[in-house]
């Protein structure tokens, strides 16, 4: 049978993620320097790999309600209550538990898209955002944040039109790291609101916020004794405008337990919870019983380990390329110099020459004139890859 005459617009439009070009480039060769790979490399802990093999003992392996099981929206709505002051009347209908923070994101674009709709989104980007909009026929705006990767209320406010349904914030970014500060949290809230716009937070990487980047001008700092990350869903009301995706896999380093969620407009949570039912159908049931357990994790350690290691590419890599230090994630994104022409794919070929792997930045980007690399590696090869870098980059 012919198959490609039965494919997709939709399908032929999107070209398959830059990431696993790099991992697929990676593949052939021998022991390499692996900077690519955005997932982080501790251990799970053992009480959440528990709490999972124990549900998967006890016979909890069926399929759980669409939204998630009772017990963790519970504990989500916990959480999100000692974090930003919200308050649910009823934590099982107003979160969603996803396959992953990309099932969350999938789901609201699906929910809130038809067709020509307007989706804006930073760029540089995730991946996921401009194919939101390609999986419902809406448009993906992009808003161009260069040089330091903030999406601002006044870079946003040029991009609306008539069309726009939902801007995406990512903080701390992929690729960037960058985190926003509190005001520009608040202005890009207060842009939403009076445009009527929904404002996808996407906070998969939440708890990697240096100290650096963490604040206590948080809106509610009796909730927040502890320095937290900015984000816009601090502000009183928030819930009605913000719709807060996060994730557990690069928290608790279990990306392949495909576990995130979202909370925010309780209209727009119904939604999502309906077309998951027709869908994914549910997020893996045991796993939700091992992320009851990881929402008690401390990762500070891990944080720490972190923050270390991103100092050790901001020294490396700032006097080369001029890198301002990234406050969160576990990226950085630094320019190539232009005095070596190169574009971003150019100094990925050059790099996979010397053995390390890294991806070009016109893979989250409509231009390709950086790289990004992902610190999530032991401290050795952090250290092996920094010098072949700075050895490419000083033009050696
Ligand atoms: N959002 C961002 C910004 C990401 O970087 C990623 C994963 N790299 C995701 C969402 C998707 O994560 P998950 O594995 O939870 O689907």
């Amino acid at each position: 049978m012919e198959v490609a005459h039965l494919l997709s617009r939709r399908t032929l439009a999107m070209s398959g993620s830059g990431i696993r070009r790099a991992f697929e480039l990676g593949a052939k060769l021998k022991d390499p320097i692996n900077l690519s790979i955005g997932q982080p490399d501790f251990p799970v802990a053992r009480a959440v790999k528990d709490a999972a093999i124990h549900a998967i003992n006890a016979d909890k392996n069926g399929y759980s309600l669409s939204r998630g099981i009772p017990e963790l929206t519970a504990r989500i709505a916990t959480k999100l209550h000692n974090d930003f002051g919200w308050h649910f009347q009823n934590s099982e209908s107003d979160i969603i538990v996803t396959p992953g923070t990309s099932g969350a994101l999938v789901l609201a674009a699906m929910a809130t898209l038809n067709p020509g709709d307007e989706i804006i989104i930073p760029d540089p980007y995730f991946v996921l955002y401009p194919a939101m909009a390609s999986l419902s026929d809406a448009k993906a705006v992009y808003c161009d944040t260069y040089p330091d990767c903030k999406l601002t209320a006044e870079r946003v406010e040029r991009c609306i039109t008539a069309r726009t349904k939902m801007v995406v914030l990512n903080s701390p970014g992929n690729p960037g790291g960058v985190v926003n500060t509190v005001d520009e949290c608040r202005d890009l809230l207060d842009l939403c609101r009076r445009k009527n716009l929904l404002l996808l937070s996407d906070e998969i990487y939440d708890e990697f916020t240096y100290t650096d980047a963490r604040t206590q001008k948080a809106a509610k700092p009796e909730n927040d004794p502890m320095l937290k990350c900015p984000s816009p869903a601090r502000f009183p009301g928030a819930e009605e405008t913000v719709l807060l995706v996060r994730g557990f896999g690069k928290t608790y380093g279990n990306t392949g337990w495909r576990l995130g969620y979202a909370a925010g407009p309780k209209k727009l949570i119904e939604q999502m919870i309906k077309l998951q039912q027709f869908s994914f159908v549910c997020a893996p049931t045991p796993l939700q019983w091992g992320a009851i357990a990881a929402l008690d994790v401390d990762a500070t350690l891990q944080m720490q380990e972190y923050q270390k290691r991103r100092d050790m590419v901001v020294k490396a890599l700032s006097p080369v390329t001029g890198l301002k230090a990234p406050g969160g994630a576990f990226y950085a994104f630094p320019k190539i110099p232009e005095k070596l022409g190169m574009t971003g794919l150019e100094f990925l070929e050059a790099a996979i020459e010397r053995n390390l792997i890294l991806v070009n930045g016109g893979t989250f980007s409509q231009r390709d004139t950086h790289f990004r690399l992902s610190y999530a590696v032991p401290e050795h090869k952090l250290q092996a890859g920094l010098e072949v870098l700075v050895s490419l980059l000083s033009g050696g």
